[in-house]
């Protein structure tokens, strides 16, 4: 999506889902033919860069390589890989203006067969423990919307459920399966433990503005249904919305901490190129050092100040990972859930102690903003 950038960074960057174009272009380079002729793909050629156009995704993912292919991947993927993963399928139907995803995949919904996802679900739980002992053993389908198309996620339950794979599962939804009485069945069935949900914000406003079809009543009801199924909910947040203000942070924590939601991810707002809202606040952005976008504040907000809004983060997360909730959860909380638990205590802890070392920038920024005087 930003390829005259990675350009500068490398001889040749793939455009668009690159399974297909990576054989021409090595095929290319290595007959000494023109590359200009291997659509997907842009290099510099003297000071213009050159991209040969946008090439038909694939409409076969069943062609997903081997992950032996992948340069040290086994060597990555060590004792300290939590999840070992499976994706099974592209797009989303939905049209999120924050979103990625959906302007790189597209949102025709490309989907494995159920046997091609199974058979790798069963290849990523041996490349992932064949060497190495892990003390967590779970796989992630990390699919952004795997329930998108409803009759291959019931497909691929029913089949991990007849297979002989005994694993902990977790996945990442959208609301509307909590909805859903059938699936949340299979899933418990089949071994997920929980459901990691793209909650993003609490406030219908929120929702609104970036074209998210969501609502507040519909987040709570989803959360309480699928945690009568027996499943855990992960909750996934965004803050830093044009609505929010000071005290954004404590009321995350404190949906949290009420509605019982295992484990969380809190991103601030950030707006990647190609996206609607890049095009629309891309003024905003304080910098674009790639490199910090990783849960920072990085953009000038309508009601809050970048400091503030930094510190928000700070204690929401300090707040849901007390010493007093680890306590809790050494006490209360059993396997996999207790383990999860202790691992992100300490894992947010390294997180906060990142963003308090961003803090004097964020407050020079502020302070030289005229936005926030006064
Ligand atoms: S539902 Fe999720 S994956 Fe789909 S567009 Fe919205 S944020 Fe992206």
């Amino acid at each position: 999506m930003n390829y005259p950038e990675a350009c500068e960074h490398c001889d040749y960057v793939l455009v668009g889902e690159g399974e297909e174009s990576i054989l021409e272009l090595m095929s290319a380079l290595t007959n000494d033919s023109p590359v200009d002729e291997v659509k997907g793909v842009a290099f510099r050629r003297g000071d213009e860069i050159v991209c040969t156009g946008q090439r038909c995704p694939p409409a076969n993912i069943d062609i997903i390589p081997n992950r032996d292919l992948l340069y040290r991947y086994q060597k990555m993927a060590g004792h300290n890989t939590v999840w070992a993963q499976v994706h099974a399928s592209r797009g989303c139907p939905h049209n999120c203006d924050y979103c990625a995803l959906v302007r790189h995949f597209g949102r025709k919904v490309r989907k494995r067969s159920p046997q091609n996802i199974v058979d790798d679900i069963r290849y990523s739980i041996d490349f992932h423990d064949r060497h190495h002992h892990r003390l967590a053993k779970m796989l992630w389908l990390t699919d952004d919307n795997f329930f998108a198309d409803r009759e291959l996620a019931i497909e691929v339950l029913r089949a991990i459920i007849d297979s002989d794979i005994h694993y902990h599962f977790t996945i990442q939804a959208r609301y509307e399966v909590g909805y859903d009485d059938e699936m949340l069945e299979l899933l418990r069935q089949a071994g997920f433990d929980e459901v990691a949900m793209g909650i993003e914000f609490l406030e219908d406003e929120a929702f609104e503005n970036y074209h998210k079809k969501s609502t507040y009543r519909d987040i709570v009801r989803s959360v309480e249904n699928i945690q009568r199924h027996g499943l855990r909910v992960r909750g996934l947040f965004i803050v830093g919305a044009d609505n929010h203000e000071k005290g954004v942070g404590d009321r995350l924590a404190d949906f949290v901490i009420e509605h019982n939601i295992s484990g969380v991810l809190i991103q601030s707002m950030y707006f990647v190129p190609g996206t609607p809202v890049y095009e629309t606040h891309k003024d905003k952005l304080i910098h674009r050092d790639w490199s910090k976008y990783n849960g920072n504040v990085v953009h000038y907000p309508e009601r809050i100040s970048p400091y503030d809004l930094q510190k928000e983060i700070i204690h929401a997360s300090r707040k849901i990972y007390s010493r007093r909730r680890l306590l809790q959860a050494i006490l209360h909380k059993r396997g996999l859930e207790r383990l999860l638990f202790v691992g992100e205590y300490f894992w947010h802890k390294s997180v906060r102690a990142d963003l308090k070392a961003d803090l004097p920038y964020l407050k020079r920024v502020t302070e030289e903003s005229a936005l926030y005087q006064g």
